[in-house]
């Protein structure tokens, strides 16, 4: 480490910006978030700045007296003319401040680094002048995992901490900070309300302890497996788990947010065999969260699609335990995402239907007539294996031998593979180019195609 991270006592100090052009207003925009007294010296000032000295929050000298750097924790510098630059950097130096000169790393002492506000939680970044572009990027992935309301929750904590010295025992305080920051009064904070979750912080204080948690499911939708195509929720669920209970579809990368003393249970069935029933599945997510576990269910996609949350929602229902549903992007949504076509189109395609090529072992497969009408895409699940069927069914439905279909398996993975092709022919040119489970069958049958196809006689 070239250089070593620390923050700078702020409040109460003085901070000089050298220089009244762009530069010297973006690093004035950077300090003004501190409770430093600002003091600009220039000749000339840019807009901007005219504004901030205009509202009184920061002072417009034209050249620097003798005691302008008393008291300076830090000097900007960023006059555009290196031998000014140097001058003002003696004399700052002198008065005993950190001196940052814009875009002169060899006169500096200290860098700016990129930062995440959520006051009073602040991350810096930093990449000792080696990647600036990197150190901004990471910038972006932090502010997308920290809530915006993170900020405003620590103050409240923050101000509460004297009564819970007070109030709870020491053997008991790491238990409740964990709580408070994971917790249900967090959520309710996260949710806006912020006097709910003072009331929630409070009455436990109150009763010297964290509240007890309760167990809960959450079925999370962890999308068609890239792992930035999980929502927000998906991955603090992630993180908040205990538990997490995955099947076949779900990519290892995604496994890779939960935490990493979470258990992660694999309840996947592979094709023909039949070890994790759904029945033990409900079962076992059930009894995990009665034991006052946050339990996930990671679903692959949506896990309202094709994804048995019915039976699992109704076994947590029967136990009292709560449950939640955290959508994902289904598999069709990636498969059009792949060859960049939209589901429906203006016009040609209003209707979207999502069906299944495989049903429960003893259920005939769906009656797919009535929605092989013009002006739908139809996207089939489950439905390689089943393609044949698929194909007989839509031809003696009406459907024209030459209505595109596309198909998409594993999308969004790093083993996507992409085919079109038409209705008549489909199983073989699947098996020709060896396209294999799992996969989505768009089948777009427009209106505009209708017009040109001539529909068979016998519908069977
Ligand atoms: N809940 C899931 C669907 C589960 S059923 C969802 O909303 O996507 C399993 C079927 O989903 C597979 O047989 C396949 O048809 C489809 N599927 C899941 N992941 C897929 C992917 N990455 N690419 C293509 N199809 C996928």
């Amino acid at each position: 480490m070239k250089n070593f991270p620390m923050f700078l006592r702020m409040s109460g100090r003085r901070v000089v910006i050298c220089g009244g052009g762009t530069e010297a207003a973006r690093k004035t925009r950077l300090v003004l978030k501190t409770e430093a007294e600002i003091v600009i010296v220039a000749e000339d000032l840019d807009p901007e700045l005219v504004g901030l000295v205009a509202s009184g929050r920061a002072t417009h000298l034209t050249q620097a007296a003798p005691d302008t750097f008393a008291n300076c924790a830090l000097c900007f510098i960023a006059t555009g003319e290196e031998e000014t630059d140097l001058a003002f950097a003696a004399l700052a130096r002198a008065a005993g401040a950190v001196v940052n000169v814009v875009d002169r790393p060899e006169h500096c002492d200290a860098f700016t680094p990129s930062v995440v506000d959520r006051d009073p939680v602040v991350v810096a970044i930093g990449t000792e002048g080696m990647a600036p572009v990197l150190g901004r990027s990471i910038k972006t992935d932090i502010e997308v995992m920290l809530d915006p309301r993170l900020g405003a929750f620590a103050a409240l904590a923050g101000r509460l901490r004297d009564a819970v010295a007070e109030k709870i025992a020491p053997a008991a305080r790491r238990a409740f900070w964990e709580w408070a920051f994971t917790g249900a009064a967090f959520d309710k904070h996260r949710k806006g309300d912020e006097h709910a979750a003072a009331d929630m912080l409070k009455a436990a204080i109150a009763q010297g302890q964290a509240p007890e948690t309760k167990g809960r499911i959450s079925l999370v939708g962890a999308g068609p497996g890239a792992r930035d195509l999980l929502t927000l929720r998906a991955v603090r669920r992630m993180q908040e788990a205990d538990v997490i209970f995955y099947d076949r579809l779900v990519d290892p990368d995604v496994l890779e947010l939960a935490r990493r003393d979470a258990d992660r249970i694999y309840v996947g069935k592979e094709v023909g065999a039949h070890a994790w029933p759904q029945d033990k599945i409900d079962a076992l997510i059930v009894a995990e969260a009665a034991k006052g576990l946050r339990v996930v269910r990671l679903k692959s996609g949506d896990p309202s699609i094709f994804g048995r949350a019915a039976e699992e929602i109704a076994a947590a229902r029967a136990a009292g335990i709560e449950i939640e549903i955290v959508p994902g992007i289904t598999a069709a949504s990636a498969a059009a995402a792949a060859m960049t076509r939209p589901l429906t189109e203006r016009g040609e395609t209003d209707t979207f239907v999502i069906t299944t090529g495989t049903c429960r072992p003893a259920d005939a497969a769906p009656d797919w007539t009535p929605l092989a009408r013009p002006g739908t895409t139809m996207a089939f699940y489950m439905a390689v294996d089943r393609a044949a069927q698929i194909e007989a069914h839509l031809l003696a439905s009406g459907v024209p031998g030459d209505c595109p279909v596309e198909v998409v398996s594993s999308a969004t993975t790093a083993r996507e593979r992409c085919l079109t092709t038409q209705l008549d022919g489909l199983a073989q040119a699947l098996e020709r180019n060896q396209m294999t489970s799992p996969a989505i069958l768009l089948v777009r049958y427009a209106k505009g195609h209708a017009a040109m196809a001539q529909r068979p006689v016998a519908v069977s």
